[in-house]
């Protein structure tokens, strides 16, 4: 069967199975937000914690934290964001609908016609992404705040606290996962470009001359994280930042960029941020943030290396990569979603073969004490091929089912999502099995 997925299938599946919703579905929905469900919160959550382990724990000098989403809003004035934080607008003066310049195909930006029904586009105008509110019950300008449109900000204000009370040296990274605000002109493409959205961010503070290796070191780090999510490679590529594209932070950018159903975009971006953030805030709020080098004692104000991954862009990267639909048998379909196990929703699903005979009893009582290992899924409803076919599309690698032998010998059987292969193992053996099929486990192409 065709694996031409499209952007509404993916949709259909995320609503049907319960990954993801539109916000205030009841009110006829809202396009720019989207309610994770039961599926959707565990899968988001499984990414978040691959990355904080892989982004943290797994290295001796890189150290969270989780700063407020309102901010100062002077921060915003340091960081350029109130003065460049801007996307090109612009209108179709006939059928109303807006768009970002620099995001329109080649033809329609230079004879300024709508891509959708052909009128005339107006000029464009820088338009300013960042939401503002007010803090406090009086609505003047005194007390605008901001919603942080990116997590990298908290991290920058808090360099000193960490250096102070940490013990924390050159080089060295802080990481964040948090939500972000953007108001977006356009927002199609279901998760893919939201108003309010999570990012996974982590800034590398080194010493300037060593620039280039760092940038280097995170390029190749970054690009082997999403070969352990169990992205294909063939559907990653890299793209370097022009001079027209880079940030007015940064000396080099390049984007990890992921093949969606309506093309090539951007999952992730590694920065040189130079010490462009750190000097402003030094000069705005008057607190030098210059950094002392033991032994040296040589003072500089270090650079940054940044990799700013989307949360919720990788859970839409995730489901399209897995989305597969298969001829399993003669006139015999399956919808699977090849999760890496180690961030699949459910990764164990335990079924009775039959209902009766003490089958069901024995099989809640194998689902129950595998709990505490692991997120597990008890059914006996309808056939059992049925019910194997309900695992495969919401994800789960592995299923066990508990049979008449089950009583004689505490065996059960143990079938795989993607190559459907069984095995038979001891019960008590499940979870040492389970680990190490998680450890070896690679997509088959
Ligand atoms: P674009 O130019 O596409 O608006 P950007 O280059 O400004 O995006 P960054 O500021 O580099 O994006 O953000 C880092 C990451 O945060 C992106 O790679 C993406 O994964 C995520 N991200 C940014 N904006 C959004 C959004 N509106 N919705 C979902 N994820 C987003």
């Amino acid at each position: 069967m065709g694996n031409n997925l499209t952007m509404d299938m993916l949709v259909s599946l995320c609503k049907r199975r319960g990954f993801v919703y539109q916000s205030s579905d009841i009110y006829g929905g809202l396009s720019s937000a989207w309610d994770y469900g039961p599926l959707g919160v565990e899968l988001k959550k499984n990414i978040q914690e691959f990355w904080w382990k892989e982004m943290t724990r797994l290295h001796d000098n890189i150290v969270g934290i989780d700063a407020a989403i309102m901010m100062h809003p002077r921060v915003w004035e340091a960081s350029g964001h109130v003065e460049n934080f801007t996307d090109p607008l612009v209108d179709c003066k006939k059928c109303k609908q807006r768009f970002r310049e620099d995001k329109l195909p080649d033809e329609n930006r230079k004879s300024k016609k709508c891509p959708d029904c052909g009128g005339e586009l107006t000029d464009s105008r820088q338009f300013n992404l960042m939401f503002k509110t007010f803090m406090g019950p009086v609505e003047d300008g005194g007390n605008l705040v901001y919603l942080r449109p990116e997590t990298a900000q908290g991290i920058y204000v808090n360099f000193r606290n960490v250096v102070q009370t940490s013990r924390v040296k050159v080089p060295f990274g802080i990481a964040q996962v948090g939500k972000a605000f953007r108001n977006e002109i356009t927002t199609k493409n279901f998760i893919f470009r939201t108003c309010e959205f999570e990012q996974m961010e982590m800034q590398y503070f080194i010493a300037p001359e060593e620039d280039d290796k760092w940038f280097e070191y995170w390029k190749k780090e970054r690009w082997e994280y999403y070969n352990k999510l169990g992205i294909r490679q063939s559907k990653l590529r890299f793209h370097q930042h022009g001079p027209g594209e880079l940030a007015h932070y940064a000396k080099d950018a390049y984007d990890i960029e992921y093949e969606f159903p309506m093309g090539w975009q951007e999952l992730e971006g590694i920065h040189n941020r130079t010490n462009y953030d750190l000097s402003r805030h030094t000069e705005f709020s008057g607190k030098d943030l210059a950094y002392l080098e033991e032994g040296t004692n040589k003072r500089f104000i270090p650079f940054v290396i940044e990799t700013s991954a989307g949360l919720t862009r990788t859970v839409l990267t995730v489901l399209s990569d897995a989305y597969e639909e298969q001829d399993v048998a003669e006139g015999d379909t399956r919808v699977v979603m090849h999760f890496h196990p180690i961030i699949a929703p459910v990764k164990l699903g335990v079924f009775p073969l039959v209902k009766k005979d003490g089958l069901a009893e024995l099989a809640q009582k194998v689902e129950l004490d595998l709990r505490g290992d692991f997120a597990t899924f008890y059914d006996h409803g309808g056939a059992i091929g049925r019910r194997y076919r309900r695992q495969d599309e919401i994800g789960t690698p592995y299923c066990v089912t508990i049979d008449y032998q089950t009583k004689e010998d505490n065996t059960v059987t143990l079938r795989y999502r993607d190559s459907m292969e069984q095995v038979r193992i001891k019960i008590d053996a499940i979870p040492e099995f389970i680990r190490k099929a998680d450890k070896e486990y690679r997509r088959e192409k």
